[in-house]
């Protein structure tokens, strides 16, 4: 059992397929509930051969691009995935069709058939082609970005080569910066707000096609959203309003002190401190050493987690040549075990991923014994809750990586995610928005956005940058090009990982346990379901928002960041 020693070999779609078929139409005409359980288990077994194949050849794909035998496996999954996925759909078809429902409900939970019955209803064959459609104009967005040169002093950037440059230390580089980048998204506004437009006609059209009013509905089912709605999400964005804002706008005030401005720009938000973001304090092997004493020490369950990481080799976490951009955490089913991939640049980030996907990988690890695809990862908004809560319970270890810098870290990591909150429902809005008129144009479409942010960000001063004047910042979001209604997830989560940010302070026995129940559960229940297996209070609900900022508040008013 060792990464390096994971068997490859290509599934052959057709061949897969054949199989799959047969099982299928065996599943549809079984006589009798056992003999329908047992065809079920066995498609289940076939689809994760399938996938453990496909993660395994995804994963030496990026860490090592150069690799000319998984690069081909690499792009021969791309063109299979939507024929399996398809696949995939024939199945919920005859799972909600089956006389023996009872039966698998009774062994699995209702929440495979909710999966079932929201992805039934956000594809039908007839909108194929406009899904295409949405498929390419996201493309061509990103392939825009991608493309993104900015020149600056005589050197030329892409986009995240460029992000050191924004936060330098000299407040007109920053400036100018800011200004070059700027006006690289002012250039290709045009191409951007025509794609953008194209993705809005084009996402209402399939909505009308499928009978909805409008993209909104569709949006969340997309999500898999069972729980909750529009209006609900609403009434969320407003507490974040009312409770969350001025705890953000006070803490950019607290910046301007710091750093000695009287006249905070957009280009001195991602510039917390004059003396530099707190980083760790050694090389990638001795992070490595010290998450494993942090494991270890934290619960029996993640030492035992973190030592089967570290046996088995499944963390590629160095920056190396030939190496794939980014970081994420993976599943490889057939083997039970969890990937986690980074790149460590020598900043803080290096710590969140041994925090963030770790709890990403915790949680699937613990629920691994759950038998059902559908399960090993709950909907992003509940699987982010277990990802920035480890952040959290991760805490009382930070000394070993930031040594004397401890405190900074911790007060930068928590304003940090009190400053996300209201970006983040700025975002949310702006799509609703989007969606609920359709036909607005672009002009009002950057109106629109420039009235929300004035709402969420009062503090914001957009330094006269004209793009950002006519309101166009909105554009530098992937996710609001390629994952409709996506966002407001990452802020949910945090609600609840600030539940257990408080917890763990008062207790931390019962937070653990609460938590541990959470990732054994995996994906087995919705987000309120799962919320409510956590122990925790749901966001929409009145009070959550309030009650949970007034021990972070008081946290935050206790330290003193003008030593920083
Ligand atoms: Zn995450």
């Amino acid at each position: 059992m060792n990464f390096n020693n994971f068997e490859y070999k290509r599934p052959v779609l057709e061949t897969f397929e054949k199989s799959f078929m047969t099982l299928l139409g065996d599943f549809s005409s079984a006589g009798n509930a056992a003999e329908a359980t047992e065809k079920f288990s066995q498609i289940g077994k076939l689809r994760s051969t399938f996938m453990t194949m496909y993660n395994i050849a995804h994963v030496r794909h990026t860490i090592n691009t150069t690799d000319k035998f998984y690069e081909k496996e690499q792009a021969y999954f791309d063109v299979t995935l939507p024929s399996y996925q398809d696949l995939v759909t024939q199945f919920y078809k005859a799972l909600l069709q089956t006389p023996y429902r009872a039966a698998l409900e009774e062994k699995w939970g209702s929440q495979l058939f909710v999966i079932a019955e929201l992805s039934l209803k956000v594809f039908t064959s007839k909108v194929l082609e406009d899904l295409k459609k949405e498929n390419k104009l996201s493309s061509d967005y990103v392939k825009l970005k991608a493309a993104a040169e900015i020149e600056f002093k005589g050197k030329k950037y892409n986009l995240s080569a460029f992000l050191p440059v924004e936060t330098d230390d000299d407040r007109t580089i920053r400036k100018e910066a800011a200004h070059a980048k700027w006006d690289f998204y002012a250039k290709e506004s045009e191409k951007m707000e025509l794609i953008f437009d194209e993705l809005v006609k084009t996402r209402h059209e399939i909505a009308k096609t499928m009978g909805y009013k409008n993209f909104v509905e569709l949006g969340y089912n997309r999500m898999i959203r069972s729980d909750y709605n529009a209006e609900k999400v609403a009434y969320y964005r407003a507490q974040i309003l009312e409770h969350i804002v001025p705890v953000a706008t006070d803490l950019y005030n607290r910046q301007s002190n710091r750093l000695g401005i009287s006249d905070l720009k957009i280009y001195d938000e991602n510039y917390s401190f004059a003396s530099g973001n707190p980083k760790p304090k050694g090389d990638p092997q001795w992070i490595i050493n010290h998450a494993k004493t942090m494991y270890e020490s934290l619960s029996a369950e993640t030492g035992t987690f973190f030592n089967f990481m570290l046996d088995n080799n499944l963390m590629d976490l160095v920056n190396k040549e030939g190496k794939a951009t980014g970081g994420y955490c993976t599943y490889i089913s057939g083997y039970k075990s969890p990937y986690i991939f980074s790149n460590f640049n020598g900043t803080s980030g290096d710590i969140d991923v041994l925090t963030h996907e770790a709890g990403h990988a915790f949680q699937v690890f613990s629920s691994k014994e759950i038998g059902l695809s559908e399960y090993n990862w709950p909907t992003y908004e509940a699987a982010e809750i277990h990802s920035m809560s480890m952040e959290f319970f991760t805490w009382p270890w930070m000394n070993l990586f930031f040594e004397e810098d401890v405190e900074k870290y911790k007060f930068s990591h928590l304003s940090g995610a009190i400053k996300f909150l209201p970006y983040g429902v700025a975002v949310d809005e702006f799509q609703h928005f989007v969606y609920e008129n359709p036909d607005c144009g672009i002009e009002k479409r950057n109106l629109a956005w420039k009235e929300i942010e004035k709402k969420y960000l009062p503090h914001r001063d957009n330094a006269g940058i004209p793009f950002l004047e006519k309101g166009g910042l909105w554009q530098r979001q992937n996710h609001i090009f390629s994952s409709p209604f996506y966002y407001i997830d990452y802020t949910l989560a945090q609600v609840c990982a600030f539940q257990f940010w408080k917890k763990d302070k008062d207790d931390h026995k019962s937070a653990w346990a609460d938590y541990l129940r959470l990732c054994k559960a995996g994906g087995s229940a919705s987000f309120l379901s799962l919320v409510k297996i956590a122990n925790l209070d749901s966001p929409f609900e009145p009070g959550t928002i309030e009650e949970v900022m007034k021990p972070i508040k008081s946290y935050l008013d206790g330290v003193d960041d003008s030593k920083f």
